[in-house]
């Protein structure tokens, strides 16, 4: 690990100054930059420890939530208003991680992990996303758990949060403060595809601070988190799927569905929503999302199998919420 300093501002502030430091990076719950940091995938020269901000409030907002940027994991999944009316959001905390990690993680830094492609781990391998120009080592790799949607051939690794999963299915917001001001930017709108430039994950720009995340009045209808992984203990997705399904009668009045696990960002599966906005409730129907979700997706030889478990995932998933919403 390289040196490096750290500092922990007891407000925005000074917070927002000391990100202006050279190599400056902020510290939250530490998961997933520590981890990082050992390895040097990331050499940050100063961290900014974030966790005496005021930043651990969940408040009710315009008929939504404001959930602050360091509520913990497990602060967030237990909130009875959380569990409540946005239960796929809770279901798919709980499903990340393991206890412990998620009583330390929080709601600001795991929007903001890191891919957990074992390249971008290994300092010897080529990495686009940790050495840009040095090629991909999961291209012609070993590459079970990368995307089949939205990859380029600079880099094909996934983003690894549930929680963001959820988010996208949800239409939520992010709240980020930097020393111009404060801006909200769509979560649909946050995380990047790869492209040319696998280095740039987000749409932050430098300084942001993440402050919150901005949850919409609760969607009408069932909803649903389910994750596909190698083991129950805790694992990240292969696959997983957020699903909302608001039926009239046996009639679908809408869905929204986000898949994890598949490409460089929470992924929205417009076309299967469309699709099923109007249709009679049936598993035909529901079968019929699960194909257009990975319509154009591109199996890159160890993953192949993603393309089936997701289009079925989707199906699964679009049925247990119609059914929430029936009982
Ligand atoms: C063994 C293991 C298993 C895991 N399994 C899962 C899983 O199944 N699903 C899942 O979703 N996650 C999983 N995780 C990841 C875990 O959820 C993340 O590590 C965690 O959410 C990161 O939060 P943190 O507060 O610790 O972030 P940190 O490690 O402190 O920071 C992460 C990044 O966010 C930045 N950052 C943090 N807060 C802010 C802020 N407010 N504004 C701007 N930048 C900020 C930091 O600079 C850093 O770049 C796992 C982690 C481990 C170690
Ligand atoms: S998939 Fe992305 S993170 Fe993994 S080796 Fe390729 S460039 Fe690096």
């Amino acid at each position: 690990m390289r040196a490096f300093t750290y500092e922990r501002p007891d407000d925005m502030a000074n917070a927002l100054v000391a990100i202006g430091k050279p190599g400056a990076k902020f510290l939250a719950g530490g998961t997933n930059l520590l981890d990082l940091m050992k390895v040097e995938a990331e050499t940050p020269q100063h961290l900014v420890d974030v966790s005496r901000l005021p930043l651990t409030g969940i408040d009710e907002a315009d008929g939504g939530l404001r959930i602050g940027a360091m509520v913990t994991n497990t602060d967030l999944a237990a909130d009875a208003r959380v569990r409540e009316r946005y239960p796929m959001l809770s279901r798919a905390v709980l499903n990340g991680a393991s206890g412990q990690l998620r009583n330390q993680a929080t709601t600001g830094g795991n929007l903001l992990q890191r891919t957990r492609c074992y390249y971008f781990y290994e300092p010897s391998a080529p990495c686009n996303k940790r050495a840009p120009g040095s090629g991909c080592s999961a291209l012609h790799g070993y590459n079970r758990i990368h995307a089949i949607l939205g990859a380029s051939d600079a880099c094909i690794a996934v983003h690894p949060s549930d929680m963001a999963v959820a988010l996208a299915a949800l239409d939520a917001e992010v709240e980020v403060r930097s020393a111009a001001g404060t801006r909200h930017i769509k979560i649909a709108d946050f995380h990047r595809l790869p492209e040319a430039t696998p280095q740039k994950e987000t749409t932050l720009n430098p300084g942001e601070l993440i402050t919150a995340v901005i949850l919409p009045a609760p969607p009408a209808g069932g909803q649903v988190y389910r994750k596909v992984r190698d083991r129950a203990s805790y694992d990240f997705a292969l696959v997983s799927v957020a699903a909302l399904v608001d039926l009239d009668g046996e009639r679908i009045r809408g869905a929204c569905i986000a898949l994890g696990g598949v490409a460089h960002k929470p992924w929205r599966a417009l076309e299967a929503e469309r699709g099923l906005t109007g249709a009679t409730l049936s598993d035909d129907a529901f079968a019929a999302a699960g194909e257009a979700a990975v319509r154009g997706a591109q199996g890159r030889g160890h993953n192949d199998f993603k393309i089936q478990l997701a289009a079925r995932t989707v199906a699964r998933a679009l049925s247990d919420a119609a059914k929430q919403r029936k009982a």
